[in-house]
């Protein structure tokens, strides 16, 4: 998909933010929602998507929601990082299937990394333990 065109409003995460798809939720309010991905390329993998918008991508986020969403984006990386202690922690997202992008609801990566511990590759990774990303989940919520 290129960085242009319409929001397909059966993406996956559509899907999840209308509750038909199961998420493992870290935090919600009424600007975004952030959960585990389900394919983590380091413990602690959490995406963080606007809600009430159609963007695909951040070029698409209307300017006035920008400073909101980002807010969360921080807000949920310093609970990551709270929570469980990494020595780095990697926030980006991606526009266009060219850069890497392979769901088009806009979503940042919250990626934690730990000195030593290499990151898996983007799209390379194994599915996560649901019952593991569920801990994960309460240990960074409570750091909120
Ligand atoms: P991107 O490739 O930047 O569009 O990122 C999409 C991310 O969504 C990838 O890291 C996937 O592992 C993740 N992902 C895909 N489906 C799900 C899902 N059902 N629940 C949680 N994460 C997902």
């Amino acid at each position: 998909m290129s960085l242009t065109g319409a929001y397909d409003d059966d993406n996956i995460f559509a899907k999840i933010l209308r509750g038909e798809m199961p998420c493992v939720k870290v935090f919600e309010d009424d600007v975004a929602l952030a959960f585990m991905d389900i394919f983590p390329q380091s413990r602690g993998h959490t995406l963080v998507i606007p809600k009430g918008v159609r963007a695909r991508n951040f070029l698409d986020l209307p300017p006035e929601t920008v400073g909101p969403y980002l807010a969360r984006v921080q807000r949920v990386a310093q609970a990551v990082t709270t929570a469980l202690s990494p020595d780095g922690v990697v926030v980006l997202q991606f526009n266009g299937a060219p850069a890497g992008q392979t769901v088009f609801h806009l979503h940042f990566h919250v990626i934690p990394r730990w000195e030593g511990e290499a990151m898996k590759g983007h799209g390379a990774a194994p599915k996560a333990d649901v019952a593991e990303l569920q801990a994960l989940a309460a240990r960074i919520a409570a750091a909120l």
